[in-house]
Order: structure tokens, then sequence, then C-alpha cells
């Protein structure tokens, strides 16, 4: 087999090397990602910080409820323990009765809206979890049939590496070089077929001139458009 073609067949194992590898990339990027996971995290701690808020204001008003409360009391004991009998001082009393009695009712209208401000971001923070629960599993799926993939494209890829490396001691030194450093530098195409006079690199036509000289020469012809070393088969 002449090293052009060697070259040609090397070409394809390589295509196709480069194509595996990328594969798994992307599978690697896409395990990498971490976004969703993210989001919903970043959500749960807002909401925990939240509700850590909401408990201080509910501790804050029932510490007032329970003052009313004992305010409250001492009031009616004033009141019905007989020790007032001045009708103001009466008055006055009952005037701050009144007002507690109010203050009560605003205080515990303030509490009930704290805990139902506190169930709604309870709420939220069980969908939280559920949610990172899903995702993790979700993720850990992704995980193991990654796993499986990567491991038959492992061997896939061994084994076109030793086709590789077969091939490659069939090619000319100076071949070999040449089409590592176009490998580099044409987006990893280094060589082309001819087909119909034309370069599959770059779908230029060739001259009849041109095509004897590939066929003749028996060595490294390359495209004057895209510089692809030329194969006819
Ligand atoms: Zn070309």
């Amino acid at each position: 087999m002449d090293s052009i073609k060697s070259m040609f067949d090397l070409q394809k194992i390589d295509s196709k090397l480069d194509k595996l590898k990328n594969n798994i990339l992307k599978i690697e990027n896409e395990l990498a990602n971490n976004t969703n996971l993210e989001i919903v995290q970043n959500k749960i701690n807002h909401t925990t910080s939240k509700l850590s808020e909401i408990e201080k204001f509910k501790r804050q008003s029932e510490n007032k409820l329970s003052e009313i409360t004992q305010k409250s009391s001492s009031i009616e004991k004033q009141l019905y323990g007989g020790s007032v009998s001045n009708p103001k001082e009466m008055e006055a009393i009952e005037n701050s009765r009144i007002f507690l009695n109010k203050e009560k009712t605003d205080e515990e209208d303030k509490l009930l809206k704290i805990m139902i401000y506190q169930d709604e971001f309870n709420k939220k923070l069980q969908e939280g979890s559920a949610a990172i629960n899903k995702i993790k599993t979700l993720m850990n799926i992704k995980k193991d049939k990654f796993s499986n993939i990567k491991s038959e494209t492992e061997i896939e890829m061994s084994k076109l590496i030793t086709k590789k490396e077969k091939l490659e001691t069939k090619i000319k030194k100076n071949h070999l070089s040449q089409y590592e450093l176009l490998r580099k530098t044409k987006n990893g195409l280094a060589i082309v077929k001819v087909e119909k006079n034309t370069c599959q690199g770059c779908r230029i036509a060739l001259t009849t001139t041109e095509l004897q000289k590939i066929i003749q020469l028996k060595d490294i012809i390359q495209c004057k458009m895209c510089n692809r070393i030329l194969y006819v088969s």
C-alpha cells in the first residue's frame, strides 16, 4: 500500500477519533453544568433567610401580646378588685383597658399575617427541596448513562489507535510530518479525495494536467486553493 493511500486511510481514522473525543468533551461539559442546581439552591438560601427573619418578627409579636395580656389582667384586677372608687380614676383605667384591647386586636391581626407569611415560605422551602432532589436524581441517571457511553467510546478509540499506529508505519516520514502539520492548521482535515475532478476540501475544480500529476507523481500534491493534500483513488 502506498504512502498517500495510507495517509488517506489515516485521515479517516483520525477524523473518527476527533469526533469521538468531541462527543466525550460535550457530555463532560454537560455534566459539569450545575446551573439548574445553583439556581434552585440560591432560591432555597433566600427562602431560609426570609424564614429566619419571619421567625424573629413572630417572636417579637408574641412577646408583645404576652405583655399586653399581663397589663390587661392587672387593669382588670384594679377595675374589679374594689381598690379604686374614685370615678375619675375609674374612667382613666377603663380608657386604658379599651386602649389595650384595641392594641391586642391589632397585634393579633399582625401575628396572624406573620403566620400566613411563614406558611407560604415553608411551602416554598419544601418545593425547593423537592426540586433539588429531582435535579440530583436526574444528574445521577445522566452520570450513569455517560459512564457507560464513555467506556464504550474508549474501547472504540483504543481499537482505532491500534489501527492508526499500524498505518503510520506505512507512511513516509516526511509525508507524515506534513500531514500532521496540516491537521493542525486545517481543522483536522489534512488530506482529501479528488472526486469528479474536484477537491473535496474546498470544491475547487482541478485541471487534467494537475490530476495526471497527482496520479503519476505518487508524491504529495497540495490543493492550490485550500492547501490540503490531494488523493486520487
Ligand atoms: Zn482544496
